[in-house]
């Protein structure tokens, strides 16, 4: 009775979950999806409560009520500029979990199986542990590197393609060894001295990827940490886990792709590492004088002009200025500008950031397009304002060959009348990398906090 009740409650769960990632592929459903999701995750813990429950129940409330708790207030805490490097912590926690589990079901006294039953449950097991490591180790690698602590240059070791085909080959050949080993005590010796080259080779291959490719990498963690969810699944025979765990596992791989697509990079090259390093060939410094400007001086260029196009980078989540970027839009709509804004794929830090924070400040999803669907348009732009971003609108990735991100497509702003970039100061973005845009003899810089510079923008508007 229980498990048919429980049964129910998974498919509604897994179903939930379909739904949910169908919201989330559109900023208009995406809070519904967002509802969704939660709701079937709700019903999955319960479900599982009530049907695992018995004497573990307790332990299970009261390790979900501590999860929860701490869970919900880190995320009220977490800044969104920080997000990716909360993901990349939430993404190990699953690794290392599944790691634990599959310790768990191997040490479990309780767990009878013999022949081909018995071999199938330990390489469950064995992959499980391999997935989990490999996850928990690059997770926490990925969270160095966005938070600042560890160098984003990509760690380049000589043969390192051979290091991680020879670890690999020591893994496939001790989970051989795992399987067959006679006594228990042989097989915790392959297990743990794969769990220690699982977690090198999670290092090795984060370490290996570069800064300007480090958006891929988050994906394809979060990739990783829904196979070895699923591979739990198997080992726990809990259909729900499977089911969840491959829709992870294919959706993060899918959106790898698109994001490895939408840079110009090739899947297996970014997953094997090495891009995103300074190329042999030396990068050329940008030539030319920048030229600042001031709020008048843009706020009567933005008057005059009757196309303007807005792109927004990492530096706008910063100073969160899209609240007055929004005010300034419908202002500028009154006047009857068009107004429209030009949204790259790993513009901020996180997919989708951008159409979050613009979604939040009301800004219509009609107006907010995506890089391809704009990119043409810059030539009939009279203004374009480029606020705190900078690898994103980089000319250097198509007219310089030795730039760490030459061939990834960027939004041709440059090709406007004028473009007017607001940031703090000429330092580099996220790829470490001098942009010749701000040299271009078309471009203004509006020095200054965003916020304070946006905010100015707005009361000069009013006023005039
Ligand atoms: P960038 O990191 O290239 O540039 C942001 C700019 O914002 C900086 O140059 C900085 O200049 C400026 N800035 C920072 N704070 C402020 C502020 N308070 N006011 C005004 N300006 C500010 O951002 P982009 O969005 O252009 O590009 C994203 C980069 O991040 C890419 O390299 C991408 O690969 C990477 N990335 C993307 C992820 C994703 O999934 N989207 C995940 C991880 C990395 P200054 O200091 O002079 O103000």
């Amino acid at each position: 009775m229980l498990n048919g009740i429980g049964n129910m409650a998974w498919l509604g769960a897994a179903t939930l979950f379909i739904l949910s990632l169908r919201g989330l592929s559109h900023p208009a459903s995406a809070r519904r999806g967002n509802l969704y999701g939660v709701t079937g995750m709700v019903i999955a813990v319960l479900a599982t409560l009530l049907v695992t429950g018995g004497a573990g129940l307790q332990i299970a409330l009261i390790a979900a009520l501590m999860g929860g708790g701490l869970g919900a207030i880190l995320a009220r805490r977490v800044e969104m500029t920080q997000m990716p490097q909360l993901v990349a912590v939430l993404h190990s926690f699953v690794g290392l979990a599944a790691t634990l589990i599959a310790f768990a079901n191997f040490l479990s006294p309780k767990i009878t199986m013999n022949g081909v039953e018995r071999a199938i449950h330990d390489t469950e097991i064995y992959v499980g542990a391999f997935i989990g490591t490999v996850t928990f180790s690059g997770s926490i690698v990925a969270f160095l590197k966005l938070q600042g602590t560890v160098s984003g240059k990509p760690l380049v070791l000589p043969a390192r393609h051979l290091l991680n085909a020879v670890v690999l080959g020591a893994c496939i050949a001790l989970g051989y060894r795992f399987v067959s080993a006679p006594d228990g005590g042989d097989a915790l010796y392959a297990i743990i001295v794969m769990c220690v080259l699982a977690a090198a080779l999670g290092v090795h291959l984060v370490m290996a990827i570069g800064g300007a490719d480090m958006p891929v990498v988050v994906s394809m963690l979060n990739s990783y940490s829904g196979w070895a969810a699923a591979a739990t699944g198997f080992m726990l025979d809990n259909d729900l886990l499977v089911t969840t765990g491959a829709l992870v596992g294919s959706s993060g791989a899918i959106l790898s792709y698109i994001m490895c697509r939408a840079m110009n990079r090739s899947f297996v090259s970014v997953i094997l590492g090495g891009f995103g390093a300074v190329s042999s060939t030396a990068c050329e410094a940008p030539q030319g004088e920048v030229v600042a400007t001031s709020v008048d001086e843009v706020g009567s260029l933005l008057r005059d002009a009757q196309e303007v196009v807005i792109v927004p980078g990492y530096g706008m989540a910063v100073a969160q200025a899209q609240g007055t970027i929004s005010e300034i839009t419908r202002r500028l709509r009154a006047l009857g500008i068009r107004v429209r804004f030009g949204i790259h794929p790993v513009a901020g830090r996180l997919p989708g950031h951008m159409n979050v924070l613009l979604a939040e400040a009301k800004v219509p999803y009609d107006i907010v397009l995506e890089m391809d669907e704009i990119n043409d348009d810059f030539t009939s732009t009279d203004v374009v304002l480029v606020i705190g971003a900078n690898d994103i609108v980089n000319p250097g990735a198509q007219e310089d060959a030795g730039s760490p991100i030459a061939g990834m497509p960027v939004l041709e702003v440059w090709k406007a009348r004028t473009v007017v970039v607001s940031k703090r100061s000429m330092a580099t973005g996220y790829a470490g990398v001098d942009n010749p845009l701000f040299y271009k003899d078309n471009t203004r810089m509006l020095f200054g906090d965003a916020k304070g510079s946006i905010d100015a923008l707005l009361r000069q508007l009013e006023a005039a």
